[in-house]
């Protein structure tokens, strides 16, 4: 079964409590897996495949009874304490074509199988999309980022995911590939819910495909308990300056609703205005016509919305400053 299917229907309670034992949302009603036996992962069947047509004609034939194994960081918990049980576990780390980070055309390609600590140290990335670079020390910790990859964080939609919120602000483009062909998917029309995506269970999630901006500014900003944890509040923030005037911007919110989500009423609320305290104050009056976080054992909702206000203040002073960088270039 596949992971968001799992978190949406027959593990409503055990993804949740996943995400409880790595410190993130509470756990709703619903059912177990049988976890007698202990902690071990329940039987499943493994093939390291040997190329994309076999992942794909897998796909195919087991849909959601079958589980994609890219760094395993997520799955390998999931498994181990049985809030997961699939058939067959299809292992993609010896496909070459799901690798790679590249840019052409004004459009930076990230393989699925990027490993963080790939993308982290990319100058491609630095270079070109400079708003990841500075999310990637936040994702997880050192042994977690040498295995995690681009592609399992976008799969798997955590709430809390640093990446998700990055490629939506970017405006990237997620391409699915299956049997039936090859579609691309908007990040705006791909996170569908508390781990849930627009991936079909017989969908291998290839590449993502990012344009570059020239001369945005990045900005983006987390709040968690400790480094390396999973985020209370988070923003990703790309933004025009043209002479101290914001004059475009992509804002996403994380870790407060089911899915990353643009703060587009925040934006709309200072777009075209000069930075400073008024248009500060705009944006933090508009910020509840985005956000309505959802609470949980960590961080109450009524937290979480605090905390964006003060990552949005925060934000905007960091553009500011931006702004009078340029201008003294100028
Ligand atoms: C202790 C700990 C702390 C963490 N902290 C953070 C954090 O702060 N921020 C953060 O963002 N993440 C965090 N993570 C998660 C980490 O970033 C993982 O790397 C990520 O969630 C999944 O990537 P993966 O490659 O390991 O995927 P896997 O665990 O291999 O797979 C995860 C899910 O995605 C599916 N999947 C994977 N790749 C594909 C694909 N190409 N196509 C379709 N489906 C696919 C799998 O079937 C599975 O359901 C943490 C993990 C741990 C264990």
């Amino acid at each position: 079964m596949g992971w968001a299917a799992v978190a949406r229907a027959v593990l409503p309670a055990a993804s949740m409590s996943l995400a409880c034992a790595l410190g993130q949302w509470q756990p709703a009603n619903g059912k177990q897996v049988d976890r007698e036996g202990g902690v071990k992962a329940p039987k499943f069947s493994y093939v390291r495949a040997a190329n994309l047509g076999q992942v794909l004609e897998l796909l195919e034939r087991y849909g959601e009874d079958a589980q994609i194994l890219a760094g395993g960081q997520s799955l390998m918990p999931a498994l181990n304490m049985r809030l997961s049980a699939p058939r067959l576990i299809i292992d993609i780390n010896g496909i070459a074509a799901l690798q790679g980070i590249a840019c052409k055309d004004g459009l930076v390609r990230i393989g699925a199988l990027a490993r963080h600590v790939e993308v982290a140290n990319s100058a491609i990335i630095r270079q070109h999309l400079p708003l990841i670079t500075a999310a990637m020390p936040h994702v997880a910790h050192v042994a977690v980022r040498n295995r995690g990859t681009f592609g399992g964080s976008i799969a798997l939609a955590d709430p809390a995911a640093e990446l998700p919120a990055c490629a939506l602000a970017l405006e990237a483009r997620f391409v699915l590939e299956s049997r039936g062909g090859r579609r691309e998917i908007a990040a705006a029309d791909f996170f569908k819910g508390l781990y849930a995506t627009a991936r079909l269970p017989n969908e291998l999630l290839t590449e993502a495909l990012i344009p570059v901006r020239r001369n945005w500014v990045p900005v983006f900003l987390e709040l968690a308990r400790r480094q390396g944890d999973f985020a209370l509040a988070g923003l990703a923030f790309q933004v025009l300056l043209e002479d101290g005037i914001l004059a475009d911007g992509r804002l996403a919110y994380f870790a407060s609703e089911p899915q990353p989500t643009l703060g587009l009423a925040t934006l709309a609320a200072i777009k075209g205005r000069r930075l400073d305290p008024a248009t500060t104050a705009a944006a933090i009056s508009a910020l509840p016509g985005d956000l309505a976080p959802m609470g949980n054992a960590v961080a109450s909702a009524k937290l979480r919305l605090h905390l964006q206000t003060v990552l949005t203040r925060r934000a905007l002073q960091q553009a500011q400053a931006a702004a009078n960088r340029q201008t003294r270039i100028l």
